[in-house]
């Protein structure tokens, strides 16, 4: 019996999620909305948005895998809208710390609304599907993050509180939070959590 032709499966998955990338994009996650945002200024809103805590501009770089100066330009711009604004970082008075205003958090909530494309495509996953999918993105990210090819993802697989496997007897929850003291399954891996503490320095 032959191979089936064409690309092998990793690379057939590495096309898929090229296609899913685009699809993320072309369905305008990052759509301008009222305040003409470009894609930079609406990463940076959501950004904030994800810990409210004040964050540096250099926190900011890190996380988006940009320069200082895009990052700087983005602000400004931020801070002219009425979306962003500075204050001094509680813990260093030299630095200046950026925080969101309410109108700000207003366009963070608009940009975290699901185009519809994207949501009916979700929705055709199942609870296995999803978990899944969690489970080898959350792997990839963490394989990628160790190689220094992303930019620091605050996910589960590098955290410090996170027990994978830690309950080998209970099928659908066998990890274990060690933040909350909780059980959970691969559907409920975290690829962006707020209490996120990295479980080395290369890790984020
Ligand atoms: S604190 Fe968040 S990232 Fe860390 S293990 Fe718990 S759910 Fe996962």
């Amino acid at each position: 019996m032959s191979a089936v032709p064409g690309l092998s499966p990793s690379e057939q998955l590495l096309t898929g999620l090229t296609r899913l990338g685009q699809a993320v994009r072309l369905t305008a996650w990052h759509n301008a909305g009222p305040a003409n945002l470009t894609p930079l200024q609406a990463d940076i809103v959501l950004f904030l948005a994800g810990d409210r805590r004040p964050r540096r501009q250099t926190e900011i770089v890190t996380a988006l895998a940009s320069t200082p100066p895009t990052v700087s330009d983005a602000v400004r711009a931020l801070v002219g809208k009425g979306l962003a604004e500075r204050s001094r970082d509680p813990a260093d008075s030299r630095a200046v710390a950026l925080t969101l205003t309410d109108a700000g958090q207003a366009e963070a909530d608009r940009l975290a609304v699901v185009p519809a494309p994207l949501r009916a495509a979700l929705d055709a996953l199942d609870g296995e599907g999803v978990a899944a999918m969690l489970r080898g993105v959350a792997t990839m990210i963490e394989v990628l993050q160790r190689h220094q090819a992303i930019p620091v993802s605050r996910t589960c697989v590098t955290c410090r509180f996170y027990r994978p496997n830690a309950h080998p007897d209970d099928l659908d929850r066998p990890h274990h939070c060690m933040f909350v003291d909780a059980a959970f399954g691969d559907g409920e891996l975290r690829i962006d959590c707020p209490d996120h503490q990295a479980a080395t320095p290369a890790a984020g």
